[in-house]
């Protein structure tokens, strides 16, 4: 296609005084969405555009779970046009961001996506839009550290699509080792499953594969060896889920270990192609997976945005969540957003938590602008978490509440499990996510192979 098409579209005409235009389609920006709809759910001189990538918000807590197999695909995932009662959405790519000259362009595909593949790729119908007020709320990506063979050869779980084709995966290898009975060093290196980080991820994923290799294994594989199988976790640090807590974390990698998790720290991974990690100290880990959860960072349209950054390229935003330089215009939040807890001094971490309630604070800044309200009116983001959780695996979890309280065990598990239930966006999906656990409590798991 050689004519590029980009067309400017335009709100509504005559009766549109202010226009927000909300990027990202995750925790935050539907968290932005909301509550601005209750606001000017009346109001003609207001419009919302939401713009998005994908077409759905994506519950990444129970993400483990999908590759798990004990939720079903769709049950984590809610169509955002299901959340917009006020607002128009776009399903397409943010290109770029004229801060100046408040513009954005969108970009998106026509016809079938998967010629892109088969052909060259296809050039997007790029369209322009003003707005009056813009929020920033794109999240971010994984971060490879310049390194592309990492990137090329590892399984990452960030995306809906990285869990389906992660979960394709293991049961591939899985099928693949059971064959290989003559070549012992080729089955052991299928029956290597690695995962690189040990964060809120790293730790849940590892326990949720561990718990679905094992189990599928004992079931359905009957020649494999148990003790073929290793499952490890790699970790820069020596702690496991430093975001946490220390005894918690330690907590963690005691009861993962007791489970079979092997655990190599203080170490990291250097190298990777389809077959091997090598690793900082020169070991080399023959393994057909491994799976990324080492590092995040935003992607490049926020990293080339003209305005302040941090040292991880992130949006220095103010506690009013205001891109410094564009005050009273443009918000950012979320993961992409570099905002500082005035409580500790120290960064709030990228979380659905700190997501969700920096959305409230955009929310009423824009009604205040709007309504013209003088600057002492604004809020300011000050928010002290109130409690975190992870699973671990075989029905155990990890949890601390108001910085002091400390659980695990079953009853974290259970908590964590009740917590986010709660949190999921519509009552059909939590209906769904409790017959998916209903029925992972009494069936066997699932290996069936679908491409
Ligand atoms: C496996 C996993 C487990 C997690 N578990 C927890 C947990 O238990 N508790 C917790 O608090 N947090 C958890 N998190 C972190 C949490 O998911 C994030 O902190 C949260 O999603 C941040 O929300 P956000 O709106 O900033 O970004 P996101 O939710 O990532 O949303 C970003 C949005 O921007 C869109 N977007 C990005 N680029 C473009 C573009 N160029 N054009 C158009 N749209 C674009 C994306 O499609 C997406 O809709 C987990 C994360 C993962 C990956």
């Amino acid at each position: 296609m050689s004519n590029k098409h980009v067309s400017k579209m335009s709100v509504k005409k005559n009766t549109v005084h202010k226009h927000i235009v909300i990027l990202g389609g995750g925790f935050s920006g539907i968290g932005v969405l909301k509550n601005l709809q209750n606001k000017f759910a009346h109001n003609n001189d207001v419009q919302i555009t939401l713009i998005s990538k994908n077409n759905f918000l994506l519950f990444t807590p129970m993400l483990p779970e999908i590759v798990s197999g004990s939720i079903e695909t769709r049950h984590i995932v809610t169509p955002l046009r299901s959340f917009c009662n006020k607002a128009s959405f776009y399903e397409a790519e943010v290109k770029s961001i004229d801060l100046d000259n408040k513009e954005i362009t969108m970009t998106h595909t026509i016809g079938r996506e998967f010629q892109r593949f088969n052909t060259e790729e296809k050039e997007g119908h790029d369209h322009k839009l003003r707005y009056d007020y813009l929020v920033i709320a794109m999240g971010n990506e994984n971060n490879f550290f310049g390194n592309e063979k990492i990137r090329e050869n590892v399984f990452t779980l960030k995306t809906i699509t990285d869990a389906i084709l992660l979960r394709n995966h293991l049961i591939k290898v899985l099928e693949q080792a059971s064959i290989e009975q003559d070549d012992k060093g080729l089955r052991k290196s299928l029956l290597t499953f690695v995962v690189v980080g040990g964060g809120f991820s790293g730790v849940e994923t590892v326990g949720a594969v561990n718990d679905y290799i094992r189990e599928s294994v004992k079931l359905y594989y009957p020649n494999i060896y148990m003790s073929d199988v290793r499952v490890v976790l790699i970790s820069a640090t020596n702690n496991l889920l430093e975001q946490i807590d220390e005894d918690l974390g330690r907590y963690a990698l005691e009861k993962l270990k007791v489970n079979g998790v092997e655990f190599i720290m203080d170490t990291l991974v250097k190298d990777v192609t389809e077959d091997k990690a090598v690793l900082s100290n020169n070991i080399v880990l023959p393994c057909y997976t491994l799976i990324w959860t080492a590092g995040v960072t935003p992607n490049k349209l926020i990293t080339d945005l003209n305005c302040k950054h941090d040292k991880n390229h992130r949006i220095i935003t103010s506690n009013h969540l205001e891109v410094s330089g564009y005050e009273n215009s443009v918000y950012s939040l979320g993961d992409c957003a570099s905002i500082v807890n005035p409580h500790t001094g120290k960064l709030y971490p990228p979380t659905a938590q700190n997501a969700i309630r920096q959305s409230y604070v955009v929310s009423k800044n824009i009604i205040s602008s709007i309504k013209g309200k003088p600057e002492k009116d604004k809020q300011l983001f000050d928010y002290k978490s109130k409690g975190m959780m992870a699973q671990i695996g075989k029905r155990t979890g990890v949890a601390i509440f108001f910085g002091k309280i400390k659980l695990h065990g079953i009853l974290a598990w259970w908590l964590w499990r009740m917590y986010y239930l709660i949190n999921l966006p519509t009552t059909k999906k939590k209906i769904k996510v409790i017959g998916d656990w209903t029925f992972d409590f009494i069936f066997k798991p699932d290996v069936s192979q679908i491409q």
